[in-house]
């Protein structure tokens, strides 16, 4: 495999090409080229689009239908966009396309536009792929939303695991792939991919009627595929290929499907994160959610995207009332030099918030750069670490190492220390973000309205249904699902009190820019932040700068105090003491809020046990947490929380409501299941049962 297996230390692995002279890309590892000289184009309809009956099977799709195609290498994207294409013309424009794809070796964001230079008559989407295509490629899952209803998942790593990291372990649940596009190397020249674990990854994923089209007939494709249990039949390939295979799973044998639905699954590990109604209830068509910060705000955006009807109940008088409504914030993620869920979800989530806020709610993000200025030798030589593990040079497009002289070119104004640039970040206006996600046809939003409580009950047309009362108001709402975003107030829902989450209170001081303030040009962290003055301010004469902000653990008063503008000062002073010391001479003004932060600093999103049950049926791994109990608990139906973003709900959220509308929608998750797993709102009560602690 030449050159392209590269050490566990080095987690990008870009594909090694060479090119050919009409532009044609050619693997050095593999020998083998990516798509056919004669007509890529051509082959990838007549093998893929045509054998998987894509066009037949589109035309027929109803409104608001999903459609998830699975495929092995994504390479340069051309089956993608072909099919994307191919979905443009024919599929109802309410519904969504998922493709979801592995790839081991993907190709530098470099090299993704020279290959794609090929196809002009793609270059309307090729162009938006290329912009969305993330500039760092961690191996993981990269959720890329192309347009409202166009979606790819791109799964960096070695096929069969990309596949098993996506399987929720259940087998209702994650049978989502309608139709396989199995492309990767020749076999001959590929043999490692074509794995019996492959076949078992894709038959775990395929929907009962799920099709499948591959360009080879070979012997180990054949087998694999049978064993699995798909039907198959050789026909003509495309040009001068004599044979290619498509199939369909269980085609012939539908007792096949039926016993995988009937027998009970076997469990890898305790599946305590899956609701067993998933799979045997009806998904919910209406849903209301409570909390309109960032939180509120991106889950009503990401399920209206879903066509779901979506009420957004908020008792302050406007979005982001709370932590979400200061007039800047910072698009901040801590990268890790080790791999784990918290540097793993930051770098993803940082990656998706600088898509999502640029194409949602562009007048909001001021995505120009951002510096993360290292402060001090133990925080330099953190940044070191983190260069070296991810491969960080000065021509990363994620982030780049700088001199404190560099960081002052970038910056616009003197700083002394090294940091990292994030050319792609920066900073955004937290409450029109929250406002802007909210202006959606699907969306509702009542202001000044505070739940009193929710409960699950029958209708009187024997529907269960949440029923909110509201404070002060006799009348009551019923909606199939409830999602709770209300940060520190989820404690006053009996349902949603025992989740570990605690109150940070934060101030943020604000001052008017000076002549020389005014020349910082982009969003600076180290100790603290501080924002370039803003230019738009709705309700300012002069641009103001506004930094900070205090971390007061288990504080929940929101009084705006003397002494933490001081300590705002001070810390300022650290990197910019002529600002500090002309700031000092205003009167300073503020904004005090809580933030909600969970015990291990990362966010908390997915559905809600019942809590006595959890205990009854977890209660043994009291005694040994690693035992496997082969049990589901119940869940309560279709309530959901997303809360705990601490102090980075704006780099958080949007990557959050994505998992959150995969648990709804019951889609391929936007992330592993690892960490699915490491956000999900029960992982305290089963860390809890583990130590044999109270949940
Ligand atoms: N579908 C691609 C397109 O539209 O451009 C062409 C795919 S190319 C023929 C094969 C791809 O499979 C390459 O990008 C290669 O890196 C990838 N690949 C090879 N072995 C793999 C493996 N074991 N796991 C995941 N991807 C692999």
């Amino acid at each position: 495999m030449g050159d392209q297996t590269q050490p566990d230390n080095k987690p990008v692995s870009h594909a090694q090409l060479e090119w050919r002279d009409n532009g044609q890309p050619v693997s050095s590892a593999f020998d083998d080229i990516y798509f056919s000289t004669a007509s890529g184009l051509e082959e990838t309809r007549h093998v893929f689009l045509a054998q998987n009956h894509l066009p037949e099977r589109w035309a027929e799709l109803k409104e608001n239908a999903v459609f998830t195609i699975g495929e092995t290498g994504f390479g340069t994207g051309l089956n993608f966009l072909a099919a994307w294409q191919l979905w443009n013309d024919i599929a109802p424009a309410s519904a969504h396309l998922h493709f979801v794809s592995v790839e081991k070796f993907p190709l530098h964001p470099k090299d993704l536009a020279r290959a794609l230079a090929m196809w002009p008559q793609l270059e309307s989407l090729s162009c938006q792929l290329i912009a969305q295509y993330p500039p760092y490629l961690a191996p993981g899952v990269h959720r890329i939303n192309l347009t409202p209803n166009v979606h790819l998942t791109l799964v960096v790593g070695e096929a069969s695991d990309g596949f098993r990291s996506l399987s929720l372990d259940d087998a209702n649940r994650d049978r989502w792939v309608d139709a396989w596009f199995l492309d990767g190397f020749a076999p001959s020249k590929n043999p490692e991919m074509w794995s019996e674990a492959l076949f078992q990854s894709i038959a775990a994923l395929s929907a009962p009627d799920s099709t499948f089209a591959t360009f080879t007939c070979a012997g180990i494709v054949k087998r694999g595929l049978k064993s699995v249990g798909f039907a198959q039949e050789k026909v003509p390939g495309f040009g001068r290929k004599r044979e290619m295979l498509r199939g369909r799973f269980a085609d012939a044998d539908e007792s096949a499907t039926d016993s995988t639905a009937s027998t009970p699954p076997t469990y890898q590990s305790t599946p305590w994160h899956l609701p067993p109604e998933l799979g045997t209830t009806l998904k919910p068509k209406t849903v209301a959610i409570i909390g309109a910060g960032i939180a509120g705000a991106s889950a009503a955006r990401a399920l209206a995207a879903r066509n779901y009807q979506v009420t957004v109940f908020e008792q302050g008088e406007h979005p982001g009332s709370g932590a979400s409504g200061n007039d800047q914030g910072i698009l901040y993620a801590k990268l890790s030099p080790k791999p784990g869920p918290n540097g793993d979800f930051n770098l993803q989530a940082l990656q998706f918030a600088q898509r999502f806020y640029p194409s949602q709610c562009p007048q909001a993000a001021h995505f120009d750069g951002l510096l993360q200025l290292a402060q001090t030798e133990k925080e330099q030589q953190l940044q070191r670490q983190i260069c070296q593990q991810l491969q960080l040079d000065t021509a990363s497009l994620l982030a780049r190492p700088v001199s404190g002289e560099q960081a002052s070119e970038h910056a616009g104004v003197s700083l002394q220390f090294p940091g990292l640039y994030f050319p792609r970040a920066g900073w955004l206006r937290p409450r029109q973000v929250c406002e802007a996600l909210l202006q959606h046809p699907k969306i509702q939003t009542h202001f000044h309205t505070r739940i009193s409580d929710a409960v699950y009950e029958e209708n009187s047309d024997g529907k269960s249904q949440w029923k909110l009362r509201f404070d002060g108001v006799e009348q009551t709402q019923s909606f199939d699902a409830l999602i709770l975003c209300t940060a520190n107030f989820n404690r006053q829902f009996p349902q949603t009190a025992p989740l570990p989450l605690q109150p940070i209170r934060g101030q943020v001081t604000f001052a008017e820019a000076t002549t020389t303030s005014e020349k910082l040009k982009i969003a600076l962290c180290g100790e603290g932040y501080i924002a370039p003055a803003g230019t738009q301010f709705e309700k300012e004469a002069s641009a103001q700068h506004s930094f900070g902000a205090t971390f007061k653990l288990k504080q929940s008063a929101t009084e705006i105090r003397q002494e933490e503008h001081q300590e705002n000062l001070a810390t300022l002073a650290s990197l910019l003491p002529e600002f500090a010391q002309q700031f000092s001479e205003q009167t300073l003004r503020g904004r005090a809020a809580l933030r909600a932060a969970t015990p291990d600093y990362l966010p908390m999103v997915g559905p809600v046990a019942q809590w006595q049950e959890l205990e009854n049926t977890y209660g043994a791994l009291r005694k040994n947490r690693k035992q496997l109990v082969g049990k589901r608990t119940p869940y309560q139906p279709n309530l959901y929380v997303l809360a705990g973003l601490g102090s980075r709900g704006f780099t958080y959220a949007p990557l959050a409501a994505e998992v959150l509308a995969a648990w709804i929608n019951r889609e391929a998750m936007p992330v592993s299941e690892d960490l699915v797993k490491s956000l999900h709102p029960m992982r305290f009560a089963i860390r809890a049962l583990g130590k044999n602690r109270e949940i």
